[in-house]
This record gives structure tokens, C-alpha cells and sequence, in this order.
């Protein structure tokens, strides 16, 4: 009876809990204790939205069971719920890594109650070290967003574009140039405002991130007209040659250091659209900025590299019938799905990242091994 009574509890607790208690927010990391051997000048971030086991795995097994990601040396999980939603999108999923809240679907650099967080990003600015951003959807979209700009609701991308031109960030790519330049909501061209502060901008229909070797005298930043055009129909690469352009720009922009964040947008849209192949294809080029990322890393010494996704999207799986090099996927659904997501990590202070923890610990993590706790 008493068992049968705690069952009704916890069934009743789980249904109450779509609004996650946040008390483990405070609860220890599981890296709290360990001594950072050596701490590293500069962070990569790599976010592949939507980006769980499954997509992993399919990407691995597609790609003749060998990932880039393999490299890492520390793996950890965390637990990517928002503060209104077991289920996070990538607004609250970006900003529990760039601010270290716990926020409410669809929030981009506010807390739970609408107030803006500083984001790691602005505090690395702010500390004298060199920014980035790339992704291959709109620069304005959630995940990069959340990095860089502070409003209420992800559509706002017009009000999200204007945090760009004050933000001294060293570098973006991404797409979204209408958001810029073409704005419904004010006259603003926010490309003529870059430009007057000393920003090189280039174009996607101009030319080709892979011929560009920004001169790091100016920031730069490269817009494309909407979301990045993918790799796999426009047969030009756009993530890879990017992560391999960053890393050496932002590096002689500062010499305390970088932080850059790097994300594979569209795995997420993949699982929205219930297409394996889709999802596979974006993991691999992920896969490829990985490999340069860690490149850099290994060459370097100084550089954590961390790789993770804000949440897993069409609860993908790996179906009987699949085989090494032809992958059957599977989804439970069109929408993200709430399951632990990986963490890699590589290079000094991947130590801290071993472990199950909260999403908002990565903020914590970064912040702890770039000495900003001090
Ligand atoms: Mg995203
Ligand atoms: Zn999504």
C-alpha cells in the first residue's frame, strides 16, 4: 500500500514537473573537487543543435565508424530541461550555456523572470579576450543569439541583430543578412553601422569563406541571405573552411585568448524533418569542424575544445536492419526530445567536463577553466 501510495506520488510529482525543480542547478557538478592541471587561453564551443547519441551514432556508422569526435578524451552528460519545460528548444538551451540560467522556452540571453544575464561571450569581450560566432543558420537565430543579444522571444531576430554592432565581437558567420540590412521593423542598415566601427564584411553570394583570409587589423564578419545553403546541395563547404579561419583570426585579435562558438544548426531541422539522411549529412560536416577545431587545439595547446548540442531532436534511433555504412533510422517524434546529451571535451581543463551535470554547469565549467571565477 505504502509503495502503491509513493507511486501515485511520484506519477503526480512527474506530471507537476513539467516546470523542473531548479534546486539541482546548485547541486554539485561532479568536477566541483578536481584541480585544473593546466588552464587553457582560449575556448571552442561546438553546438550541434539536435545533436544526440542518436545522430551521433548514425553519423559514425555512416561514415565507416570513424568520427573526428572520437578525439576527445573526456565525455560527461547533461541535463538540457528548461525552467518551463522538460523538453528545452535551443533558446533556453543556448542560454543555459552562454549565461548559466535556467531559462523559459524561447528566451535568448534573459533569465527564467526576463532579466538579461551577461553572456560569456560579453564577459570574455569585456575581459580583453577575442569573440566569435558562427552557425549555419542565421547569425540571429537561437543558438547564436543567445550568445550575443538579450530579448524575450527567439523570433525577434531584426531586435537581435541590432546587439551585433556594439557588442565589439571580433568575428560571426552565419546567414541572415535581410536582418542587417533589409529590416521591416527601422530603416537601420546595421551592415553601414559594422562597417563605420572598422568591420570587414563579406558576402556569401560575393564569395567564398574557403578564398577569404580576413585581415585580423579589423573584425570581420560574412553573412549569408538566409540560413547557411547546405553543403550537400550547394557542393560549397561553409562550417569546415570557417572553423578552420577563426581559430587563427580571433588568436592574433587578442593575445589573451578567444572565445568562439561554433554551431552545426542544422542536425536539429534533420530531425524536425524526420530525414536520417538529412541528419546525416550535417553530422558529418559537423564532424569536419570538429576535426579542424581539434586540429588547432593539438597544434596550439592552450585551446579546450568542447563539443555537445542543446538538446536531441525526433528522438532518432538506430533501427534493426541498419548495417555498417546504410543506417535505418527511426524517430519517436518531429519535435526535441528530452533525453541526457553528450559532452566531449579536449585540451586543457577537459577534466572538468567528465561527469552528469546540469546544462547551465558548461557555463560554470568554461568560466572556471578560463579563470573568470577568480
Ligand atoms: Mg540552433
Ligand atoms: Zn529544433
Amino acid at each position: 500500500m505504502r509503495i502503491y501510495r509513493l507511486f501515485v506520488f511520484a506519477l503526480f510529482s512527474l506530471a507537476a514537473c513539467s516546470a523542473p525543480k531548479p534546486a539541482s542547478e546548485t547541486a554539485p557538478s561532479g568536477a566541483g573537487s578536481i584541480e585544473l592541471q593546466k588552464r587553457p587561453q582560449n575556448i571552442i564551443l561546438l553546438i550541434g543543435d539536435g545533436m544526440g547519441l542518436g545522430q551521433i551514432s548514425a553519423g559514425l556508422y555512416a561514415n565507416g565508424n570513424q568520427l573526428n569526435l572520437e578525439r576527445c578524451t573526456v565525455t560527461g552528460l547533461h541535463k538540457s530541461y528548461a525552467s518551463n519545460d522538460l523538453i528545452t528548444d535551443s533558446a533556453a538551451g543556448a542560454t543555459a550555456f552562454a549565461c548559466g540560467v535556467k531559462t523559459y522556452n524561447g528566451a535568448i540571453g534573459v533569465d527564467a523572470a526576463g532579466k538579461p544575464a551577461k553572456t560569456i561571450l560579453e564577459e570574455a569581450q569585456q575581459r580583453g579576450l577575442a569573440t566569435g560566432l558562427i552557425a549555419t543558420s542565421s547569425i540571429t537565430h537561437a543558438t547564436p543569439a543567445s550568445f550575443i543579444a538579450h530579448v524575450a522571444n527567439r523570433g525577434e531576430e531584426e531586435a537581435i541583430a541590432t546587439f551585433f554592432p556594439d557588442s565589439g565581437i571580433d568575428l560571426f558567420i552565419g546567414g541572415g543578412k535581410k536582418f542587417f540590412d533589409r529590416r521591416e521593423t527601422d530603416e537601420r542598415d546595421l551592415l553601414q553601422q559594422l562597417r563605420k566601427k572598422g568591420y570587414v564584411i563579406s558576402h556569401y553570394a560575393e564569395k567564398d569563406l574557403a578564398q577569404i583570409t580576413p585581415d585580423p587589423a579589423h573584425p570581420f564578419g560574412y553573412l549569408s541571405a538566409d540560413n547557411s545553403p547546405l553543403t550537400a546541395e550547394s557542393g560549397r563547404d561553409y562550417l569546415e573552411p570557417a572553423a578552420r579561419m577563426a581559430p587563427p583570426f580571433l588568436a592574433k585579435r587578442s593575445n589573451k585568448g578567444f572565445f568562439l562558438m561554433i554551431e552545426g544548426s542544422q542536425i536539429d531541422w534533420g530531425g524536425h524533418a524526420k530525414d536520417a539522411q538529412y541528419i546525416v549529412n550535417e553530422m558529418l560536416d559537423f564532424d569536419k569542424a570538429i576535426g579542424v577545431a581539434l586540429d588547432f587545439a593539438k597544434a596550439d595547446g592552450r585551446t579546450l575544445v568542447i563539443i555537445t548540442a542543446d538538446h536531441e531532436t525526433g528522438g532518432f534511433s538506430i533501427n534493426p536492419g541498419s548495417v555498417m555504412g546504410s543506417i535505418k533510422g527511426a524517430f519517436t517524434t518531429d519535435q526535441h526530445t528530452g533525453t541526457l546529451i553528450p559532452v566531449f571535451a579536449y585540451g586543457p581543463g577537459a577534466e572538468l567536463f567528465g561527469g552528469v551535470y546540469e546544462n547551465t554547469a558548461i557555463y560554470h565549467k568554461m568560466r572556471r577553466a578560463l579563470g573568470f571565477d577568480k
